[in-house]
């Protein structure tokens, strides 16, 4: 099956070497009738990563007078457990505040539609206020005053998200009123944060990174120049 790894965001080809799963089953009588727990563990192929996620998947188990056996019947939840939610796994060097809000939001999400967008516009001011040193009084004119400092495909992202539903008239508003917005304009604004960050942090790193590697291919010539023996 094809699978996007939450640590590196590879798309990966998952096949019997980088999957595990085993099953329990509730065999007690409840009133709810038989449950099967499968704890699933899958390995990313990616020899850079090479992270584990793993999750439980519950599913009510069916009689089948054809098969004459129990097979498993309806999804009933799923739970992630490493990582803990659909949150991507972002790195050291990006704030670990502007981490702190990103997880939250995706946590709730489903849960507090509205407090998760509370968590992501409060994310999302601080990488503004973070990375463009800029502050206003709300979301809103903080993004106005970026306009011209960001590349016109990111300013092109956030200007949609903000006219998607009440998002618009949750950035204009205070950062304590609470907008009612429900979980998919939640994972719009999700989705928001997770571009910003790979369009400033992760970039400005991997920039940083590569002029890095030049640098020092150039002192090594440089030093090599100097170790030339002189006959
Ligand atoms: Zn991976």
């Amino acid at each position: 099956m094809r699978w996007t790894c939450p640590f590196c965001d590879h798309k990966v080809f998952i096949d019997k070497a980088n999957y595990y799963e085993s099953v329990s089953t509730l065999l007690i009588e409840n009133k709810h009738g038989r449950r099967q727990l499968t704890t699933a563990w899958i390995v990313c192929p990616n020899d850079t990563c090479k992270e584990y996620s793993l999750f439980t998947i519950l599913h009510a188990q069916v009689w089948s007078p054809q098969a004459t056996k129990w097979l498993q019947g309806e999804l009933l939840q799923t739970w992630p457990l490493v990582p803990q939610s659909s949150a991507k796994v972002f790195p050291e060097y990006v704030p670990l505040g502007v981490r702190e809000d990103y997880n939250e939001a995706c946590a709730i999400r489903n849960l507090s539609p509205k407090a998760s967008a509370t968590l992501a516009r409060r994310c999302l001011q601080g990488m503004i206020r973070n990375f463009y040193g800029v502050s206003k009084r709300t979301l809103f004119d903080e993004i106005e005053a970026i306009k011209d400092k960001v590349d016109p495909m990111t300013w092109a992202s956030i200007d949609a998200t903000r006219k998607i539903g009440n998002i618009g008239a949750h950035m204009e508003k205070d950062i304590n009123v609470i907008v009612d917005v429900d979980s998919k304009e939640a994972q719009v604004l999700i989705n928001l944060i997770e571009i910003l960050i790979k369009d400033w942090y992760i970039n400005r790193h991997d920039r940083e990174e590569m002029l890095k590697s030049v640098v020092s291919i150039a002192e090594e010539k440089t030093e090599m120049k100097k170790a030339k023996p002189t006959e």
